[in-house]
């Protein structure tokens, strides 16, 4: 497959080893954490951390939309999906994320309420076009790959005067999270071992560009490499963050060159920019309240903006005690560190967000056949 195989070649990936094996030396340990939930999938399909020396352990990030949303806003959307004036639209793999008390989107549905498959926010728009008399409400979640087509959603609503369609804003910010880990000291010293820099998210930094990591690496001397997803670009991304430890470097590099530039996608920013704003804070699986971290409607466009119009209010609920989600999207825990992990909780009986989703970590590790 072109633009896919060069990038999975096995000989390079040996050689690409031997270059951090011999970079990375005996004399001290590596700790990379990698942000993104693709990432971790790619680590774990490809098996890339057999291929590292013992002394360079990758951590998993918090780069999952679903895993990071919390249950609190679960049960939102599932109060707001009782409304018998409402049609929730929702992408699939929200459908079975658990709430603070084990329901989910899809029990709300198989008791009655009104909750639609989407692939796109298209489809939002054409059903609002369709029923104008129920109130459509899209749930949107995503980091900032996902909020462009949220914004443009918004706009064509309001130039076609859809006024049955409204948002329900769970748009979340990749360099705040970022930020937040790192200025918390017993995130970025997981079980007191540093961590040396981080694998940045591929997606993402199409829309937002490298730009944004700039002020992290200066305020906290991590390097940051942006990496694409296939094998070959993570391996060479870990080697580019060996040689800027070794060298005592922290900068922002692309190894994503091939999609992702300094200043990213212009035009998405530029529709994300008229339609949202920043949220004071935002709850996070894992992170908890993390301030600048999430987005809102903006004043011009409060009309569309779900949690007004229907007056939910904001959450507080206790995650699952048995459930190790919060530490694994924290990077303080691995999924087989979960004694639910392969036994109670599988991706048919998935009992936390990181095995519902298809980007977690426990479904990466169960996916992949991960056992250590
Ligand atoms: Fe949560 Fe299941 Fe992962 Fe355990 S294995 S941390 S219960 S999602």
């Amino acid at each position: 497959m072109k633009y896919a195989d060069e990038f999975r070649d096995k000989t390079i990936a040996q050689g690409l080893a031997r270059a951090i094996g011999a970079e990375a030396g005996p004399r001290r340990a590596y700790r990379f954490m990698e942000f993104c939930g693709g990432h971790t999938h790619a680590i774990s399909r490809y098996g890339l951390e057999d291929l590292l020396p013992a002394n360079v352990r990758m951590i998993h990030g918090p780069g999952c939309p679903v895993c990071v949303l919390p249950a609190s806003r679960i049960d939102m959307a599932v109060r707001l999906a009782e409304r018998p004036e409402v049609t929730l639209c929702v992408y699939g793999d929200l459908m079975r994320a658990p709430g603070s008390q084990g329901q989910s989107l899809m029990r709300a549905k198989a008791l009655g309420a009104d909750i639609r498959m989407v692939y796109s926010t298209l489809d939002a728009i054409r059903l609002a076009e369709q029923v104008p008399t129920r109130e459509v409400v899209f749930f949107a979640i995503g980091f900032e790959t996902t909020t462009p087509p949220t914004a443009v959603m918004v706009r064509i609503a309001e130039k076609k005067r859809l006024r049955g369609l409204s948002v329900f804003c769970n748009h979340v910010l990749t360099p705040s999270a970022m930020h937040s880990i790192l200025e918390n000291p017993k995130m970025r010293n997981i079980g007191g071992v540093a961590i040396d820099g981080f694998v940045g998210p591929a997606h993402v930094s199409t829309i937002i560009g490298t730009q944004p990591y700039e002020p992290l690496v200066e305020q906290f001397g991590k390097p940051i490499v942006i990496a694409g997803f296939e094998p070959l670009d993570v391996m060479q991304a870990i080697l580019m963050l060996v040689r800027q430890v070794n060298e005592g470097r922290y900068e922002v590099e692309n190894q994503y060159s091939r999609a992702v530039t300094r200043q990213g996608n212009r035009r998405a920013k530029d529709e994300v920019s008229q339609v949202f704003e920043l949220r004071e804070q935002f709850e996070w699986r894992g992170l908890g309240l993390v301030p600048n971290s999430g987005l809102k409607l903006k004043r011009a466009y409060a009309g569309f903006d779900a949690e007004a119009r229907f007056a939910m209010h904001e959450l507080r609920v206790a995650d699952n005690p048995a459930c190790e989600c919060c530490a694994i999207l924290r990077g303080a825990k691995r999924p087989v560190d979960c004694k639910l992990f392969g036994t109670v909780c599988t991706p048919e009986t998935p009992v936390g967000s990181c095995m519902v989703s298809s980007e977690g970590a426990c479904a990466a590790y169960w996916t992949y056949g991960r056992v250590r």
